[in-house]
């Protein structure tokens, strides 16, 4: 095997990483994830993942964890209604979806990130995954490379993969290719203890989600098994408008005055989101990277999920896609089929990128009509085509 006698890093401790690093494991690969959290505790932030059954189901199932990703996932919690800016509910298919269940290619079952992350760290051996340890840079070192964390810690390792998501610092010892500005930008609003801090939104999303949109702006609701609300308000703007709005971010009541304004002919029961101080507010600015990027394969270097493939999350695609990336690169080290690392790796980037090309111009086209001045009528349309 390709890895055999070699030292292997993954840096970043995501669903990608992690579900790499428990294929690695399971071959008797000497693997480590190099993780800049302090520990498992850190609260994992972000709404709900939905798993697809020939990308991120499939990765869950040949990493020998099917069994418990069903004691976690969340029944329900795919569940999805749509309303007007007003909160009138004009689809709701809590009523009509039909019964699925595991092996159907339909079926979507929902996992929360934390969940999905202790899950996956529990099936590593201890020593496996490296805590507290953010990747600074790294240097060429005989074959392979010498990692500099920010600890002042320093780790060899033969074969790298950077797995440390959108704003990678690994990447550019790949590629020099830069993001693209999608034309969106969102904010991301965690309530946690919904229940007290937004009873009538918690009551309305109902353990699943609610999708609020009207002249081109969205409002994403997903409720969290551990009573948190998840919301993401996504709206058309210029790239650099998170630092020129004005708005500090940092501050709820700043972020809320501009709420009032911008969503000023919305229904005003929406501000509930931002009644509580149990609460926290991270704005993202929605970037992808070209659809035709491609790069010179090194024999010791590459990269998957969000590193590799960044992309606006209105298609529910970048960790189904991260966890396909493992998969793939799993497959293609362990195979036997080549000979060289360089055509291993060639061969896996020249998929991986051809396969996340086509999903980042679907997400693309679903961003656009998602924040279309026509996006409540498009979506309708869009289910209705669908059931
Ligand atoms: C609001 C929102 C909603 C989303 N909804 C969905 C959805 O419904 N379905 C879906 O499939 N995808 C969704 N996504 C996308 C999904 O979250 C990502 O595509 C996925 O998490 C990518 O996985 P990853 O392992 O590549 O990177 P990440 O999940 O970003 O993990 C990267 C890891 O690297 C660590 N790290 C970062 N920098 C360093 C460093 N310097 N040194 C060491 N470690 C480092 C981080 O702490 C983190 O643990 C959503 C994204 C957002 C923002």
């Amino acid at each position: 095997m390709l890895l055999d006698n070699k030292k292997v890093a993954i840096i970043g401790g995501g669903p990608g990483g992690l579900t790499l690093a428990r294929l690695l494991q399971e071959k008797g690969v000497d693997v480590k994830v190099y993780e800049r959290d302090e520990n498992r505790e850190v609260r994992q932030q972000g709404s709900t993942l939905d798993l697809h059954d020939d990308t991120g189901l499939k990765a869950i199932n040949k990493a020998g964890l099917i069994d418990e990703f069903k004691k976690y996932y969340r029944p329900g919690a795919d569940t999805m209604k749509i309303t007007d800016r007003d909160m009138n509910i004009v689809y709701d298919d809590h009523k009509e979806k039909p019964e699925e269940d595991f092996g159907n290619e339909h079926f979507r079952p929902e996992i929360d990130r934390g969940p999905l992350r202790d899950l996956l760290i529990a099936s590593l051996k201890e020593e496996n995954v490296i805590w507290g340890s953010k990747f600074t840079e790294m240097k060429p070192c005989g074959e392979g490379w010498e990692i500099l964390f920010e600890n002042g810690t320093t780790a060899y390792a033969d074969f790298v993969i950077a797995s440390d998501g959108a704003n990678s610092r690994v990447r550019k010892y790949i590629t020099e290719i830069q993001p693209i500005f999608s034309g969106v930008t969102a904010i991301e609003i965690n309530v946690y203890n919904a229940e007290k801090n937004a009873p009538k939104l918690w009551k309305l999303v109902n353990g699943g989600k609610i999708f609020a949109l009207e002249q081109g702006k969205t409002v994403l609701f997903s409720a969290k098994g551990d009573g948190t609300l998840t919301v993401l308000l996504g709206l058309k703007t210029e790239q650099n408008w998170l630092i020129n709005s004005g708005i500090d971010f940092k501050n709820k009541k700043s972020v809320l005055e501009w709420f009032k304004k911008d969503f000023a002919e919305w229904s005003r029961d929406w501000q509930e989101l931002f009644k509580g101080d149990e609460i926290s507010i991270i704005p993202r600015t929605m970037y992808h990277f070209p659809l035709n990027q491609s790069w010179k394969p090194l024999p010791n270097l590459t990269m998957i999920g969000d590193a590799a493939h960044r992309m606006p999350p209105y298609a529910g695609e970048g960790a189904n896609q991260a966890l396909a990336d493992a998969l793939e690169l799993y497959e293609v080290l362990t195979s036997n089929l080549f000979q060289k690392m360089e055509d291993a790796i060639g061969f896996f980037e020249k998929k991986m990128c051809a396969r996340t090309s086509e999903i980042t111009e679907i997400t693309l086209q679903q961003t656009e009509a998602m924040h279309d001045e026509n996006n409540l009528q498009l979506l309708l349309n869009f289910f209705n085509e669908v059931v």
